[in-house]
This record gives C-alpha cells, sequence and structure tokens, in this order.
C-alpha cells in the first residue's frame, strides 16, 4: 500500500486543509505527528528505507523506544500540502534506547518541533494512550496570550467562562508555556512537562500544541478552545463591562454532568 492511501495519511490532509481554511497555517505554520499503530506500521512497513542513518536526539525519550512517528516536514507550507503530499510528510523510527531516531520513509527533514512532538508523545502513550499531536497559529488563543496571565489557572478559567462547552471537552484546563524560541529543546521540555498533565498547552505569542488519540481529536481540541478564545477576546474588546458569565459553580456543574472532575488550580 501507498503512503498516500492509508487512512492516517487521508485523514492528516483533512484536517491540515480545515486548519488552513480557518487560517491556522500561515505558511509554513504547525506540524502534527502521529504515533503509527502496530497495524499501520504493518501496512507500509514495506516501503521503509533503514540505511539511513540515526541522528541524536536532545532528549532520551525511552518510553518511544521502537515506535514509528508519521510527521510534517519542516517548511512545508500547510495551505498546499495536498500538492505533491508525499513530499511534505516523513515517518520516524525511535531507538531502541530512545536516543536516536531515523528516517525510514519521506523527506529526511522532520518538522523542527519534533523533540517537543517525541517527548509529548512520550507522555502521552504513559498518561492514557494518546498518540497524536496537533500545532497550529490560531489568532484569537495567541492574542489572549499578550493579555491574560500567563498561568495555566488564569487562562483554563477565562476558556471555561467563555462557552459551556469548555468545562467538559476540557476538564484538566488548558496547560501554559511562556515565551520560548520556536523549536528550541527549552520549548520541548517545558511543553512536556505540561503534555504530562493537559491535553492541550497554549504557547505564549505563538500557538497551541493539541493532544488526542487521533489527529481528529487532537485538532477538535484546538478547535474548541480557539473558539472560546475568540469570544473571550470579543468580550474583552467589546468596551462594555461583563454582565453575566459563566461562574466556577456552573462551569463544575457541567463538568460533572457529563462524568469529569474540574480541575481545581
Ligand atoms: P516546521 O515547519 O519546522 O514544522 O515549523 C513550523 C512551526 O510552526 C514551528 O513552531
Ligand atoms: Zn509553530
Amino acid at each position: 500500500m501507498r503512503i498516500e492511501e492509508t487512512s492516517f495519511f487521508k485523514e492528516a490532509i483533512r484536517f491540515i486543509g480545515y486548519g488552513s481554511s480557518f487560517g491556522w497555517h500561515e505558511r509554513n505554520a504547525g506540524n502534527i505527528s502521529l504515533r503509527l499503530s502496530e497495524n499501520e506500521v504493518a501496512s507500509v512497513k514495506d516501503l521503509f528505507d533503514s540505511s539511513r542513518d540515526w541522528v541524536l536526539l536532545p532528549y532520551q525519550v525511552s518510553e518511544m523506544s521502537g515506535e514509528f512517528v508519521f510527521t510534517t516536514v519542516s517548511g512545508s507550507y500547510f495551505i498546499d500540502m495536498h500538492n505533491a503530499s508525499e513530499t511534505k510528510f516523513c515517518i520516524c523510527e525511535i531507538s531502541a534506547d530512545g536516543m536516536s531516531y531515523k528516517v525510514v520513509w519521506g523527506d529526511l527533514k522532520p518538522t523542527s518541533e519534533l523533540c517537543g512532538h517525541l517527548m509529548s508523545l512520550a507522555e502521552l502513550k504513559k498518561r492514557n494512550g494518546g498518540r497524536a499531536v496537533y500545532h497550529c497559529h490560531p489568532a484569537n488563543i495567541i492574542a489572549l496570550s499578550y493579555l491574560l496571565p500567563l498561568s495555566d489557572k488564569a487562562v483554563s478559567e477565562a476558556i471555561w467562562a467563555s462557552e459551556t462547552e469548555c468545562a467538559f471537552v476540557l476538564p484538566k484546563g488548558i496547560g501554559v508555556v511562556g515565551f520560548n524560541v520556536p523549536g528550541s529543546t527549552k520549548l520541548a521540555k517545558e511543553t512536556a512537562e505540561k503534555v504530562a498533565v493537559f491535553d492541550i498547552v497554549l504557547w505564549a505569542f505563538h500557538g497551541v500544541f493539541s493532544t488526542g488519540n487521533s489527529i481528529a481529536e487532537a485538532f477538535g481540541l484546538a478547535h474548541a478552545v480557539e473558539k472560546a478564545s475568540e469570544i473571550r477576546l470579543k468580550i474583552m474588546s467589546s468596551g462594555y463591562k461583563e454582565t453575566n458569565t459563566i461562574t466556577p459553580e456552573q462551569q463544575k456543574e457541567i463538568a460533572e454532568y457529563y462524568g469529569f472532575d474540574l480541575n481545581s488550580f
């Protein structure tokens, strides 16, 4: 089977298309990764080239030992992803000691955020078996990072109070990472620490890093947070003081109704 015929490839193309149509992927903004299942690996393994070199990672990802990760190629323009799509993805094998990766299919230059993806996929695997990460640059949540205190508590509470969906879509809230150089190992490390607790992380002044069991799920979470952020920003820039809100008690009531505990900070 060609990689382009697999359902994971088609799902990636579809959601990258949706994100692009929402304006979340200017230029080469954004990257995704998926830890492939045994069946997915088996369906494409005969296409792998294992003669390529191992590349040392800045951090060990022992949990990812022997895994294969499908990811985007650095510099790919997401708005044009469907065009020559086979050149814009690659598959990386993680070494047995979790210290290195090797590109076994596709372009040799995975996303510059690879380290953050791998460290976060390792945390996800430990935490709930999740296997997808979706990173994008949506304008409203980025704008909020200039206005709200950069704490998990402040941003989570602002999102929960903005739309009733949020208390049960993200009952843990949103983790917040302050300014970091894109693609840096510091950003990767701080993000993975947040992914150990939260399903979605705000990268201040940059974007969101969302996780899930599938690309669709990770995308959906980013979509919900961005919509709530748009509402919050409209309220904050309206020039009016809020007359009503979703109170903390009501947020808790929503989460509990759907069987979740709202994170208390
Ligand atoms: P890449 O093109 O290297 O994936 O970088 C895009 C990006 O959004 C960096 O955060
Ligand atoms: Zn980015």
